[in-house]
């Protein structure tokens, strides 16, 4: 038997989306024979709870313990946290700590992507076009006066928080009044803000992951936000959503396919990405490309592309999971 547990929830704003990945993962390894899954939720102090409320510690031995010493040895993890501390990279450092195999990406490329700004300065020294953008240290007169240069220049910018997901500190910004608001709520989530040319687009997302050994990418799925509006935390996850989803993007050319496929592909070998990521991508009208983000841990809720992309490939969610689980704890 292969114990693995399922850590699930974290101290981020995108705590109930890690829920929702949680238990599409715990549909996924549920009826494996060699797996035997217990779920913890981890709380903004890094406490973890049972599904019974009980209070568990993971421990350098590799045991999580109860309060009355009862030990279930841990060979695998899944960290099922978007934001801090699983996408993060912080989770990921104390498992290495433990010599405990995981799901995704390591501390440091999970730090590198979910920093907003880190990516952009990766993808720049790998020579990957990202966005048009400026960076913020403080919300000081000096700093400021560089974002409303942006805004000048680029007429439309969003403002985003450096350390964020799921469009949380993340504003669509037109006037000088609406940069000053969208700069202190950023603040107010993140030393860092970055200030971003706002591309007229359609948003593509490709999965890129590793199946039995093997690098696979594929093709661009697309998201579609409302008119008069972008691809907010609402719209990714709430009732009655109107965004809608396509597993492969229609009316791509061969040569913005294979654009798209080999950024994606540098982008995981350069950065070193491991199990998963999902690469996001603006198409512009002019039919320019500019890789947005990269999601170490991407969300894998009813509505999230991920998983949908990887079985419209063929592949089997519960096989690929299962198999990076044989793979690692051999
Ligand atoms: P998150 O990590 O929170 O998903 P993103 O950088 O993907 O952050 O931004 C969230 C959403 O905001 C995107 O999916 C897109 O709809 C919109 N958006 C972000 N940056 C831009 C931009 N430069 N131009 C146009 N739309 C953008
Ligand atoms: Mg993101
Ligand atoms: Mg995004």
């Amino acid at each position: 038997m292969i114990n693995t547990l399922l850590i699930c929830g974290g101290g981020g704003s995108e705590h109930e989306v890690s829920l929702r990945t949680a238990d599409f993962i715990e549909r996924q390894l549920g009826h494996v024979d060699d797996i035997s899954l217990v779920r913890v939720e981890m709380d903004g102090n890094g406490r973890l709870t049972d599904s019974q409320g009980r209070v568990q510690q993971l421990s350098q031995d590799r045991m999580l313990r109860d309060a009355d010493g009862e030990a279930w040895e841990v060979h695998y993890v899944i960290p099922s946290i978007h934001g801090y501390p699983g996408e993060t990279g912080d989770l990921q450092s104390q498992l290495e700590l433990f010599g405990i195999p995981y799901y995704g990406c390591g501390p440091e490329a999970s730090k590198i992507c979910f920093n907003k700004i880190t990516t952009k300065l990766w993808l720049n020294a790998l020579g990957i076009d990202n966005t048009p953008y400026q960076f913020l240290c403080s919300n000081e007169a000096e700093e400021v006066g560089k974002a409303s240069m942006a805004l000048q220049e680029w007429g439309e910018v969003f403002v985003k928080a450096s350390n964020q997901g799921s469009s949380v500190g993340c504003y669509k910004v037109t006037s000088a009044e609406e940069l000053e608001t969208a700069l202190e709520q950023a603040f107010a989530l993140s030393p860092y803000v970055l200030i971003e040319k706002c591309l007229k687009v359609r948003e593509l997302e490709v999965a890129t992951y590793s199946y039995e050994g093997e690098l696979m990418i594929t093709p661009p799925g697309e998201v579609c936000a409302p008119e008069g509006t972008f691809y907010t935390y609402e719209e990714k996850y709430a009732e009655g959503s109107h965004a809608v989803t396509h597993v492969e993007a229609q009316g791509l050319s061969d040569a913005q396919l294979s654009w798209i496929r080999e950024a994606s592909r540098r982008t995981f070998v350069g950065l070193q990405l491991k199990d998963l990521s999902r690469i996001d991508f603006f198409l512009t009208d002019d039919g320019e490309i500019y890789l947005n983000e990269v999601n170490t841990f991407p969300g894998m809720t009813p509505i999230s592309m991920f998983p949908k992309m990887l079985e419209n490939a063929g592949h089997d969610f519960s096989q690929y999971l299962t198999s990076l689980i044989r793979a690692a704890v051999q």
